[in-house]
């Protein structure tokens, strides 16, 4: 049983969330600025989370940086960050309770293994196997069907297995694909109610082969935990929203309000990476910009 937060005398709680796996740059900026900004017009509060849980990528190093670029930019956090990777504990819980409830499984095919089964099946069919909405074909492993003894076995024996989201079963616990309210846009403007597509992601990974926790797992658990009720973030989460607010559901979770923003995209039009040093925030402040600057650059008023 996962213990929400409380938002404090019904205040609106907002949080930034980056992953400190290399320099950040003007999209993240846009989107702390953001948060803050839409915070304190409400009178809300502010909360930083790390979403440090891949230990391998995001390094004490990194996460230095990011805090540093954090401050001159003016981004400022009301409490002390959350740095999920001190909360792997919270994150097994929540997998164990499903595993109870038979809605997860141990998969145990490598990505070779998955690949090639996908390739036969199309060879076979003539018919592009299933893509997620990140472009990723949908898991083809059948161990979902393996009786909860035969799980077990699985799971005892110490062989690699990612655990992953048995989603038919989910939805049928559900009885109906929950809703949320989207107050900025989804890839193709939508807005308002939006209807939860869970089904275009199948089996998701909620427990990694190599870490007990997955983005979407630790993210729908420290949302609740730390009372957030506006997550505000970029537009290419808006179709993972399907998937948490699925998590939530199975978990009695309160909703939050959803706000996808924008994307900062380059002068090709593409999204920004961490491995592209020009819209690093460090090396435009190395190169003489100024907090005021980075904010004429994204768009947002310097008054
Ligand atoms: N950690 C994610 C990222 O850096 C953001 C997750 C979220 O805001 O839900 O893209």
């Amino acid at each position: 049983m996962i213990e929400a937060g409380r938002p404090e005398n019904g205040k609106p709680v907002f949080r930034f969330a980056p992953s400190p796996n290399g320099l950040l740059h003007l999209g993240h900026a846009f989107s702390a600025l953001l948060n803050l900004a839409l915070a304190r017009a409400a009178g809300g509060r502010m909360l930083l989370r790390i979403e440090d849980i891949d230990t391998q990528r995001c390094t004490p190093a990194h996460e230095k940086r990011m805090l540093e670029d954090l401050e001159w930019i003016g981004f400022e956090w009301d409490a002390p960050p959350r740095r999920q990777s001190e909360h792997f504990d919270d994150y097994r819980a929540a997998l164990d309770d499903l595993l109870a409830e038979g809605l997860v499984y141990p998969a145990t095919l490598s990505r070779g293994e998955a690949r090639r089964r996908i390739a036969r099946a199309e060879a076979e069919t003539g018919a592009d196997w299933p893509r997620d909405p990140d472009g990723a074909p949908l898991y083809p492993g059948e161990e979902r069907l393996l009786s909860s003894d035969e799980r077990d076995a699985i799971l005892s024996s110490g062989c690699d297995h990612a655990l992953r989201l048995d989603m038919s079963a989910a939805r049928a616990s559900l009885g109906s694909d929950p809703h949320w309210r989207e107050e900025g846009a989804g890839p193709d403007g939508q807005a308002g109610d939006i209807a939860a597509r869970p089904v275009d992601w199948g089996d998701v990974v909620l427990g990694r082969k190599d870490i007990p926790a997955s983005y979407h797992l630790a993210c729908v658990i420290d949302d609740a935990l730390q009372g957030v009720t506006h997550v505000v973030r970029g537009r290419d989460l808006f179709h993972a929203t399907s998937v948490h607010r699925v998590l939530q559901e199975l978990f009695s979770l309160a909703e939050p309000v959803y706000f996808h923003h924008d994307l900062i995209v380059d002068e090709y039009g593409a999204k920004l990476s961490k491995s592209r040093g020009d819209t690093a925030l460090r090396e435009l402040r190395a190169a003489g910009a100024r907090p005021d600057d980075i904010r004429r650059m994204i768009g947002l008023s310097t008054d």
